[in-house]
């Protein structure tokens, strides 16, 4: 039997599972002071989910798809991202029928088979929002100021934090910048490298992504998308910027910023940190994402959100020198003098902690001694002692572990004391 987690995933220890649920609590108690409420979506989906809504030409539905038949012959995938399950979920219970809105929160483990690196597994923990039913550029806005606020709330810096913003234009502008960029990859195919050269074909814009210097160089002189939207889109754009401008929050318009889903329209945004994390810096983003419903045969529903990876937000604040807080395992330490006592300390256990007090036991026959060490190594403020004598007094004793100091406590007035100890 081989004991290892498969390539590419990783157990999450009490270390790691203990910064997952803080960035999960955190996430809870910003996201609902902005109305957002929690969604939990199945892991997997039929596969059509996730074709129809991201595209057949992006990286994930080509190549990163964790795509099976299961035993009842249906082709099933593992989410490899949160938005589209969100968005069939939504249209399947109606949730914006008659132009209702829904604001709803997601967190969870997603699935690419990619090549595992620094802060990208194959199985990787998202956090995420999603507005349904929202077309005005406050929307946008809103959206974009609760990434950003919650990685402030999580203690990054704001200095550190790049907040990069485009506009992908719609159905009216984009058709016409797309092939005028698929022109001009064609054009230029000599100074581009063969999968820009094939994504002429499939998808010109992420030929802006392609972290190849010389095709960077190359489509450095191509035109921009946000100098040809329409005139709706660039009001959209330039109203989203305004709000932005006038809560303050700091951003960096780019025009090569395109995201690689095919489902985004007008706004997308990215969050990226200077570092911890190489050249792949961003550790969330979003957009905007109008057509998307409809892709699944729903009414015209315009929608965005963002998406940001744990795994990647960690390293951000670990390389910020910032520490998830550590609860203590024990407060108190019940040690037993010998084995007659055995009961009463477990009884005595049971009462603390049904007082709310963290309180630990040995349960492998130590020595006194050990049990001494094991309540150090917990971090016990106090460790209660008991033998034959205290339990034959109703009493205990219980020793300050900072000043060395011991009282005799009444067992009847135990959590009394003890609580009032701890202060
Ligand atoms: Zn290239
Ligand atoms: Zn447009």
């Amino acid at each position: 039997m081989n004991a290892q987690a498969p390539k590419g995933t990783a157990d999450m220890l009490p270390d790691v599972a203990r910064a997952w649920e803080h960035l999960q609590r955190t996430a809870q108690d910003l996201f609902s002071r902005y109305g957002y409420e929690p969604v939990y979506t199945p892991l997997f989906e039929h596969t059509e989910v996730f074709t129809r809504a991201i595209g057949e030409a992006t990286d994930i539905v080509s190549k990163e798809m964790y795509t099976f038949e299961d035993k009842g012959g249906r082709s099933i995938t593992l989410r490899p991202e949160g938005t589209a399950s969100v968005v069939r979920a939504s249209l399947e219970h109606n949730l914006t029928a008659n132009g209702a809105q829904a604001k709803l929160y997601y967190a969870g483990p997603m699935f690419r088979y990619e090549r595992p690196q620094k802060g990208r597994m194959r199985q990787f923990w998202q956090i995420g929002i999603e507005v349904l039913g929202a077309a005005e550029p406050t929307a946008d806005a809103e959206v974009i100021t609760v990434l950003w606020r919650y990685f402030e709330a999580l203690g990054l810096p704001a200095e550190s934090m790049r907040l990069l913003l485009n506009s992908m234009g719609d159905e009216n502008c984009r058709p016409a910048y797309r092939d005028s960029i698929a022109t001009f990859i064609r054009e230029h195919a000599r100074g581009l490298c063969e999968e820009c050269v094939r994504r002429a074909e499939t998808n010109p814009l992420r030929a802006f992504d392609c972290k190849n210097p010389g095709c960077r160089e190359v489509m450095s002189a191509a035109s921009l998308l946000r100098d040809e939207l329409c005139d709706e889109c660039a009001a959209h754009y330039a109203a989203v910027k305004a709000h932005l401008d006038a809560l303050g929050i700091p951003y960096v318009e780019d025009s090569t910023l395109v995201r690689g889903l095919d489902y985004y329209t007008r706004t997308v945004f990215e969050i990226q940190v200077d570092a911890g994390l190489g050249s792949q810096n961003a550790i969330g983003g979003g957009g905007r994402y109008d057509r998307l419903m409809e892709e699944y045969d729903g009414p015209p529903t315009p929608g965005l959100g963002f998406a940001l990876g744990f795994e990647r937000t960690l390293l951000a604040m670990q390389a910020a020198g910032i520490e998830v807080p550590a609860p203590s395992r024990a407060e108190v330490y019940i040690a037993r003098v010998d084995d007659s006592v055995t009961a009463e300390v477990f009884a005595l256990a049971q009462r603390l902690r049904d007082a709310g007090i963290a309180a630990e036991l040995d349960h492998q026959g130590r020595s006194l001694k050990s049990q001494f060490k094991q309540a150090d190594r917990l971090g016990a403020r106090f460790v209660a002692v008991l033998g034959p004598d205290e339990v034959a007094a109703g009493e205990f004793t219980l020793r300050d572990m900072g000043t060395k100091e011991e009282t005799r406590v009444a067992m009847s007035a135990a959590e009394a004391t003890v609580a009032a100890s701890l202060g």
